[in-house]
């Protein structure tokens, strides 16, 4: 008989847990909106977990605060639905033949880059139009725009919507930005009153920030949504970031002067104190490259993190004990901020919330006053 193996996973969820400030998460919305412009509408993007803060919870939290969200698979918007979302949603992926008939089933809006994904769409699809403008990734060649409405027409298909995206948004006085503008703003000119009852999108949350000209119909924003600037290096003062990562200390105990902590035994105790050891390590998504180089926080005391990281623990250093069990901030709140473990891994602070493992629990921080 075959032996059976019950799933399991490397640790219980319940080691550590994100908490997302739902109030300010709302806040950075409204804020954005206002910067928008009137009549703009407004489309959170949830892709990856909504940047690692939990797409559902994110989903169901911005119900009735943005007019759309935005996904990048087709999976990722059916998860919403599944989970009771109700907004409209928008997949940023290329339409495929083993999503195609999904769209229609989960209530999902396509975007379609290629003829050969408007071969696989029919007339009862809801679909947006994606140009390459410059960003060198997805969408139509502007120039093809002839050839592409004689597709539409012939097939009789019914787009809702146009849009591109930039390249190099995040930073003000881009020329490349400025060049793609004006490409789509060529493109439209061209398309004259057909693009009349179409939602016209192209800002990321760069160009919210520093194109103001660039807002359409829509904008589509994401990491500002999480309180952080495209740039890690940009200070952003309307906005709040809404995450922090906490879990329990699972050992505390004394180190001598001169003993070494962890791997590669690269940290020594400078004098005398506690190592507090936390469950949580780069298979959770603290990344081994912040190794002796990031603070956490426990009991009000900013920490330095000692020794290099492990797959499953983390080692700070302490001059007096605390109790196992106790809550440790790892990143956000009164903890370091994502930014700046971005600028110490010379990364973006996309690439850090998003490697915050999605087993990991994501919940709403208990309200304060
Ligand atoms: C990810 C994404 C966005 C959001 O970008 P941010 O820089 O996080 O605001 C907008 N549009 C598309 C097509 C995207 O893929």
């Amino acid at each position: 008989m075959k032996k059976r193996f019950t799933q399991i996973t490397a640790k219980s969820s319940t080691t550590s847990f994100v908490e997302v400030n739902i109030n300010r998460l709302r806040e950075n919305a409204r804020a954005l909106i206002g910067k928008s412009g009137p009549g703009v509408k407004s489309m959170a993007v949830v892709k990856s977990n909504a940047y690692g803060h939990g797409a559902a919870l994110v989903a169901h939290a911005l119900n009735g605060h943005v007019y759309a969200l935005g996904v990048a698979t087709v999976e990722e918007g059916i998860t919403l639905r599944n989970s009771g979302v109700i907004t409209p949603i928008l997949v940023f992926a290329p339409v495929d033949r083993t999503t195609v008939n999904d769209y229609k089933t989960y209530n999902l809006v396509a975007v379609a880059g290629s003829y050969e994904e408007l071969k696989m769409l029919s007339a009862s699809v809801s679909f947006h139009l994606e140009f390459d403008t410059g960003m060198g990734r997805l969408g139509f060649d502007p120039e093809q725009w002839p050839q592409i409405l004689g597709t539409i027409r012939e097939k009789e298909l019914r787009p809702s919507g146009i849009m591109t995206h930039f390249a190099t948004a995040d930073k003000a006085g881009s020329g490349k930005a400025q060049e793609q503008l004006r490409r789509f703003q060529k493109l439209l000119d061209e398309m004259g009153e057909w693009k009349d009852n179409k939602i016209i999108h192209a800002a990321n949350s760069g160009a919210v920030l520093h194109y103001p000209g660039a807002a359409f119909d829509l904008v589509r924003f994401g990491i500002s949504l999480y309180g952080f600037a495209p740039d890690p290096v940009e200070e952003m003062e309307e906005l709040k970031p809404v995450l922090s990562w906490k879990t329990r200390v699972a050992a505390c105990k004394p180190i001598k002067k001169g003993e070494t902590v962890s791997y590669e035994a690269n940290w020594t105790a400078p004098h005398d104190g506690w190592l507090i050891v936390i469950p949580v390590g780069y298979s959770d998504g603290i990344r081994r490259g912040l190794s002796n180089r990031i603070k956490m926080n426990v009991r009000g005391m900013r920490l330095p993190q000692v020794g290099s990281i492990t797959m499953d623990y983390t080692m700070l250093f302490s001059d007096v004990a605390v109790e196992t069990g106790e809550i440790v901030s790892i990143l956000g709140e009164d903890a370091m901020q994502a930014d700046e473990w971005a600028r110490i891994l010379d990364t973006i602070t996309y690439e850090i919330l998003c490697g915050i493992h999605p087993k990991i629990e994501r919940m709403p921080a208990a309200p304060k006053d």
